[in-house]
């Protein structure tokens, strides 16, 4: 028999954690496609958005109101004489030649702001009587004016490669009139369940079978967060059959292993990872629910060896399979922040372990409240499902009072 990892390695949460993130800074996405605008919602973006002219391309009205010299406001109240009206969407003949002293033009949000003007007076403080206005407000010099290129010039980058398109870059791609985007392709994720109690989703499981759940929370995880899964089924727990199925998983961009990494007899994974020469650089964390996560590489490719309870598997992927997955989309690297909210009970537990316990987040606006959800431990798919949450618990605390902050990860 073949040797076990090296030296079994488990870390603190936050090393094994910095540990994925600086593996993740040696991947890189793969090739470039083109997709539709709105298409490429979700994807990453692999060249950056280029300002085609000035933003805003000409000096913008912010407000509805007047256009001004701000030196007319100096005595209040001022009254003014009306000489156009501009509305967005004016033409160069629509405006006139020059705002002079002592004159102002009707201007709306949107309009561009005549020359000699140099602000925008809310029409909240002014009122109009024939062609006069009298302003009762001063304004200082640029007041509700955008000035040309003050939001990006001509070639600039206005959002770089690496980033998530969300709704707010596709609406940087949408003013410079791109029609389409380059991103990246989709990392292939290959994803291997283990265990011979396993079956098949469209089986009908033995008294002492159950389905696999995992392959596919893992799935919906990975295209959640960006890659393209490959589903190598349900490896059984036998050396040969998973050693095939684990070099064909290495042909992916990723591998994600889920169980058999326990302490078991039949916990093959390490074991066959070792045969093929796999380097691991962990073989545990400090956390619970997924306290036997394994992190390594072979034959050049990264793997994580998640633990088989689905609740460890789904939590699992989201601390440390998702940061390498997001390297090998392109995607430029984050930190994982959690959230803060107040516990609504106590929560009490044992030392030692970073938790992430399912949790119900509640409340409303900055009053976010959490409980821990009522579960059966981390084979308990069905309250993790109605949970929203998970709390995260700092491995030196035995109790957490009701009305303490702690720190949520959201789902
Ligand atoms: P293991 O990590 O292989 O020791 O498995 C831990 C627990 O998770 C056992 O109760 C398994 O039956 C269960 N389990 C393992 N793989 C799956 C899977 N693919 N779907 C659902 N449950 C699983
Ligand atoms: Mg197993």
């Amino acid at each position: 028999m073949a040797a076990l990892p090296q030296q079994p390695t488990i870390l603190s949460f936050e090393d094994a954690r910095h540990v994925v993130e600086r593996h993740a800074t040696e991947v890189g996405p793969g090739q470039v496609e083109t997709e539709q605008l709105l298409a490429s919602t979700g994807r990453v973006l692999a060249k950056p958005i280029v300002a085609d002219r000035d933003f805003p391309p000409f000096r913008r009205a912010m407000r509805d109101g007047y256009a001004v010299r701000a030196r007319d406001l100096t005595q209040l109240p001022a009254n003014l004489e009306v000489i156009a009206e501009i509305k967005a969407g004016a033409t160069p003949e629509d405006l006139p030649a020059e705002v002079r002293p002592g004159q102002a033009a009707a201007i709306m949000t949107g309009a561009p702001t005549p020359d000699g003007a140099d602000a925008v007076v809310m029409v909240e403080y002014t009122s109009l009587s024939r062609s006069r206005v009298t302003i009762t407000r001063a304004v200082e010099s640029g007041d509700n004016v955008a000035s040309i290129g003050s939001e990006g010039r001509q070639g600039d980058v206005l959002l770089s490669a690496g980033a998530r398109i969300d709704y707010t870059a596709i609406a940087a791609a949408a003013a410079v009139g791109q029609n389409s985007l380059s991103v990246f392709r989709r990392p292939e994720v290959a994803i291997l369940s283990t265990g011979d109690e396993v079956v098949e989703v469209s089986e009908r499981p033995g008294p002492y079978q159950i389905r696999n759940s995992n392959s596919y929370s893992l799935a919906a995880q990975v295209k959640e967060a960006g890659g393209e899964p490959r589903m190598l089924g349900i490896a059984r727990d036998e050396s040969q059959h998973l050693r095939r199925l684990v070099q064909q998983g290495l042909e992916h961009d990723l591998l994600l292993l889920a169980g058999g990494v326990s302490m078991g007899k039949y916990d093959l994974v390490e074991q066959v990872l070792a045969e093929l020469s796999a380097e691991f650089f962990f073989t545990g964390a400090q956390i619970q629910p997924g306290r036997p996560i394994v992190f390594g590489r072979a034959r050049e490719k990264y793997f994580f060896g998640l633990p088989g309870n689905p609740v460890s598997t789904m939590v699992t992927f989201e601390l440390f399979a998702r940061p390498m997955l997001e390297a090998l989309s392109g995607l430029t690297p984050r930190k994982l922040t959690f959230l803060c909210a107040r516990l609504k009970s106590e929560i009490k537990t044992k030392t030692g372990l970073r938790r992430f316990l399912p949790g119900l987040l509640s409340g409303e606006f900055e009053r976010a409240e959490v409980e821990l959800a009522r579960w059966h431990g981390s084979g308990d798919v069905a309250s993790t499902a109605r949970a929203n949450c998970y709390i995260v618990i700092p491995p030196d605390r035995e109790r957490i009072a009701a009305g303490e902050w702690v720190a949520v990860m959201r789902r």
